[in-house]
């Protein structure tokens, strides 16, 4: 028997869930499918559970710094890693449970939890269980990339997901990646007191960021006591007792480095290897990221993708905004576009990193004439009050309309404080308004018309 829906929804990430509860309000009749964790990524081994770490990595770093703030802790500072992991574990719980009670209590909405493939453009097995539906949402989202790595089939390692299971202290942490999750994870198990080696095969840390961002993370993480190796490709692993070793190809430094522990950070694959994409007829790329329009529709009428599956973003938001757009073309007829989104991020390494738009680089490369505005984060008295000075706020503009053209924050509320200047991309305000707008003092926000006071051109710096 074969199960009839107006709509089947495949994963319940950040894009699935909502489009449920506007299409079964819309009176349609939905299924929607999750294989193991409800929520996905962000809840489950993401932002959430990595987040709520960073929390108590910063809670332990304040503590070990309560001297410079006057603040005696008397007796010696421990840091519990059963408690700190069952507090992680408490908050993503309550995402997760939110999740799946949301989707059961839905009307109109039935849950089938298992691994769902396609059997045609408009059937859906989930186990021996068949459905169909005219119009089908793919929300699989991604998992961590794992090398062909000689050796790595003998060794334990540890990815993002695994990585939520630790309840104890490394002694010494191996991160093989220098980009977002590795370096936030780095941080994080440095200051709970592991040492920790980041193992990068590039000449800096995230390379997509512009040289003095790299740099500058680099250093904060370096100044923490982390090891950064850079220019090192690991070649292979190995265990050698209770140690495992990663050789590296590497032109300083030692060409072996061992620790206690491996954390594999070297990027996401999309869930759509084992998705029955084939029968489907639906398009990948080479990579695996199902092809979409600028509305999010793959090339079979009828089978839409969102999230981190469709390669066009990366991030939760993203994802969500994968869902307000196919809602809003198909329920509201009020069209909306992925190419009007303005790409922005955070790095919760502690300063944060916002970012909104192209990077310095970027824009030197679009050769576009622009204006460009620095200011060192020792120049903004909120972060002097808070003793947390390090990194810098940069700005580029579009010579030529005065519009921002992006924005990186490296600093104490980074991740906060790039929401104003992208909120006026979006705008598509020039950037004077924000130099004539009165900020509130003190904050860090307070600066950004200042540094927009004191714009270069950019072929000058
Ligand atoms: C360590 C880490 C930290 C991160 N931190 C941040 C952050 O701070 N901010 C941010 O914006 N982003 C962050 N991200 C990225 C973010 O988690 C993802 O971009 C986001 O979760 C993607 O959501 P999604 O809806 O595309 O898919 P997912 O959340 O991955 O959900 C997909 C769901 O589909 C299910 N599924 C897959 N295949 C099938 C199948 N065949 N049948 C049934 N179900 C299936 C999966 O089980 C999963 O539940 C982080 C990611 C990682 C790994």
């Amino acid at each position: 028997m074969t199960h009839v829906y107006d709509a089947i929804i495949i994963g319940t990430g950040q894009a699935g869930p909502p489009l449920a509860e506007r299409l079964t309000r819309a009176g349609k009749k939905v299924a929607i499918i999750e294989r193991k964790l409800f929520g996905g990524t962000c809840v489950n081994t993401g932002c959430t559970p990595t987040k709520t770490l960073v929390a108590s990595a910063y809670a332990a770093h304040l503590a070990r710094r309560a001297a410079d703030f006057g603040v005696r802790i008397n007796g010696g500072l421990g840091v519990d890693m059963k408690k700190v992991n069952a507090r992680k574990d408490a908050v993503s719980r309550r995402s997760r449970e939110g999740v799946e009670s949301w989707l059961k209590q839905m009307d109109s909405c039935t849950v089938y939890e298992g691994h769902a493939r396609f059997e045609s453009p408009t059937e859906v097995s989930v186990a021996r269980t068949q459905l169909t539906a005219k119009h089908i949402f793919i929300n699989v989202g991604g998992r961590a990339q794992t090398p062909a790595m000689p050796g790595l089939d003998q060794v334990e390692y540890l990815t993002n997901s695994s990585m939520m299971d630790v309840d104890f202290l490394p002694r010494h942490l191996l991160v093989i990646g220098g980009s977002y999750v590795g370096l936030e994870f780095g941080q994080m198990y440095r200051r709970f007191g592991s040492e920790v080696t980041i193992i990068e095969m590039g000449p800096r840390l995230i390379h997509r960021e512009d040289e003095d961002v790299s740099t500058a993370v680099r250093e904060i993480l370096e100044r923490e006591g982390i090891n950064v190796r850079l220019n090192a490709k690991c070649l292979a692993v190995r265990k050698q007792g209770k140690e495992l070793t990663a050789t590296l190809d590497c032109t300083s430094g030692s060409p072996e480095v061992s620790g206690s522990h491996l954390l594999l950070a070297v990027g996401r694959r999309p869930n759509t290897d084992d998705l029955g994409l084939d029968k489907a007829g639906v398009s990948v790329d080479q990579h695996g990221y199902i092809e979409v329009d600028d509305e999010l529709r793959t090339n079979v009428p009828g089978i839409w993708a969102m999230g981190d599956c469709n390669g066009k973003g990366a991030f939760t938001h993203t994802a969500y905004n994968d869902y307000e757009i196919v809602a809003s073309n198909i329920l509201d007829k009020d069209p909306r576009r992925v190419s009007e989104r303005i790409l922005a991020y955070a790095l919760y390494i502690d300063p944060p990193l916002g970012r909104a738009g192209m990077s310095e680089t970027e824009v030197r490369s679009a050769g576009k004439p622009a204006l460009v505005g620095k200011r060192s984060m020792m120049k903004v008295s909120r972060a002097i009050e808070k003793g947390e000075t390090q990194g810098f706020m940069k700005i580029v503009i579009a010579a030529d309309t005065k519009e921002i053209l992006g924005a990186a924050i490296l600093g104490t509320g980074g991740d906060e404080v790039v929401h104003a200047i992208l909120d006026l991309m979006y705008a598509k305000a020039p950037y004077t308004v924000m130099q004539r707008a009165v900020h509130i003092h003190p904050t860090v926000s307070e600066l950004i018309p200042t540094m927009l006071g004191e714009l270069r051109p950019l072929a000058s710096l």
